[in-house]
């Protein structure tokens, strides 16, 4: 499988300008990038302005969805709207939207359902914070989050979901996390789905890393780690530096 690295620019940046010559950018610098699959989310609001044209080579995808496809839910954009956008992804259950728009695991759950059936392929984010790191409770939010977050999820629909395993201490802090760690979770994270589902979908079932990524540290995690792509924020919103994440990481 190749390396699936995706963009999360989050709420950046200021304005349409800037996010056509950011993504340009980046489309340009990775033109001759092979097997690297890169996907880039930008705010909703940039996302009709993108050119579809380019679509096989940087795909798109949204930072979050509603769970109803259409209707009086003021401020909402379902899954229905971003997929006819050209949106082939979307993240849910960012550790930054359970913190500042408390999502709980089952608005998650109920996002991802209305985003699958929408046949968008969800990125479906999971971590520990500190604390619960520091009380060794770390493999248990995620089994939590895992099973809460796919409940009524069936066998044919998971092959669309992926994961990024994204601890939040990790996340915008310049402290990653070590590859053994992800490495660790990620091997939970898929025995948690063979528990769940069964052993071949837990095989073929991919893992993102996410949580301070750049350049230097990029390769190792899909290298040594064997993680199956990365979730990168802040460094996705220097062209230059997320180009080098790409190459670093193309086999
Ligand atoms: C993220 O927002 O998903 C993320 C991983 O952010 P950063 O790369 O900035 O830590």
């Amino acid at each position: 499988m190749k390396p699936l690295i995706v963009a999360n620019w989050k709420m950046n940046p200021t304005t349409l300008a800037e996010a056509k010559r950011l993504s340009d950018l980046i489309k340009k610098g990775i033109k001759r990038i092979r097997n690297v699959e890169v996907v880039i989310c930008p705010p909703f609001i940039y996302l009709a302005t993108s050119d579809k044209r380019q679509a096989t080579k940087i795909k798109l995808g949204a930072q979050d969805c509603f769970w109803e496809e259409k209707g009086a839910f003021t401020g909402g954009i379902s899954p229905k709207m971003l997929k006819n956008l050209g949106c082939e992804y979307v993240i849910l259950g960012h550790s930054e939207r359970r913190r500042y728009f408390s999502e709980t695991d089952e608005m998650i759950n109920k996002k991802i359902k209305v985003a699958l059936k929408a046949k968008l392929k969800p990125i479906f984010c999971i971590g520990e914070t500190e604390e619960e790191r520091n009380r060794e409770e770390a493999q248990n939010v995620l089994k939590i989050q895992i099973k809460k977050g796919l409940a009524k999820i069936s066998k044919k629909e998971i092959k669309n979901l992926i994961f990024a395993y994204e601890p939040v201490w990790a996340i915008g802090t310049s402290n990653p996390c070590d590859q053994s760690t992800a490495q660790t979770m990620s091997l939970l994270i898929k025995k948690i789905i063979s528990q769940l589902y069964n052993r071949n979908i837990a095989r073929n079932t991919r893992v993102l890393y996410g949580g301070s990524v750049n350049s230097e540290n990029a390769r190792n995690y899909i290298k040594e780690a064997r993680m199956d792509g990365l979730l990168v924020g802040g460094a996705s919103l220097d062209a230059q530096e997320f180009i080098k994440i790409i190459e670093t990481v193309s086999p």
